[in-house]
């Protein structure tokens, strides 16, 4: 018999002022990538005019091939904590490895798991042990069960301060990236009372359904979105089929303020 601790009572997670999980939907965009110091202050600059509640910014990037853009690392990380610290924003970025744990605590509000490390238990073990909120992204492949075991995981070492996120599977359609499952993540909240967002750009991999999307998740309950921005996502290093100007991501946020 397991002995669940995610059990299905409503959870709201607090990160500096705000609630995830509370009334209002939270809105997490920014780059896929962080491209340089001049760009993430330009991104952390406009999205705060526009109305954002968390920046989003990749620093180490697990892409498909070895030989594509692997981010900055350590040094984008300091570019992001200083750009996001002029503008007042709390951050939130992927964490690939449990040797960067420590090293990164003292930068990030919010840990991202991503989905190919969904399954990582060893990851997911110690940030279990840490109290940062961690957003634990759904394996493409994953089933529900899956997916909220993983973040059992995080929660049996006593870091209850998860966050969901689903962000697309892969079925037989190859017209988006990937299929969003909108009904499985209001099953992943239900069961385990977490808050849980909606990943549109990583979801459908195509800008014009990132809007739609957006208001689809909201409207059946679910606690917000992460949207990648990019001032000119057509010279994107990373996901720019995906990524959506300031003026869209504007429109869409807009709706909500
Ligand atoms: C990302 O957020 O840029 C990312 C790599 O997401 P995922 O893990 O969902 O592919
Ligand atoms: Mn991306």
């Amino acid at each position: 018999m397991d002995k669940l601790k995610l059990t299905g009572k409503k959870k709201i997670i607090k990160v500096r002022d705000l609630e995830i999980g509370g009334e209002k939907p939270i809105f997490i965009a920014g780059p896929c990538s962080i491209e340089s110091e001049e760009h993430i202050i330009d991104e952390a600059n406009n999205l705060k005019k526009i109305g954002v509640d968390i920046l989003r910014g990749g620093v180490f990037k697990p892409r498909t091939s070895p030989y594509d853009f692997q981010g900055l690392g350590y040094e984008g990380l300091e570019y992001f904590k200083k750009a996001a610290d002029n503008v007042n924003l709390p951050i939130i970025t992927e964490v690939l490895s449990e040797d960067d744990i420590e090293k990164m605590i003292d930068y990030v509000d919010i840990f991202q798991v991503g989905s190919r490390n969904m399954y990582n238990y060893s990851l997911l073990k110690k940030l279990g042990k840490t109290n940062k909120p961690v957003l634990l992204k759904r394996g493409f492949s994953a089933t529900i069960k899956e997916w909220t075991m993983a973040a059992e995981y995080i929660a049996m070492g006593g870091n209850e301060d998860i966050i969901l996120c689903e962000r697309g599977i892969r079925a037989f359609n190859d017209y988006t990236r990937n299929t969003l499952d909108l009904a499985g993540a209001l099953v992943a909240k239900n069961l385990t009372g977490l808050p849980v967002i909606v990943d549109p750009s990583h979801g459908t991999g195509r800008r014009e359904l990132i809007g739609p999307m957006t208001d689809a998740a909201i409207a059946c309950g679910l606690d917000g979105v992460i949207i990648e921005t990019h001032r000119n996502p057509d010279t994107a290093l990373s996901d720019g089929e995906q990524t959506i100007t300031y003026s869209d991501y504007e429109k869409i946020r807009g709706k909500y303020l």
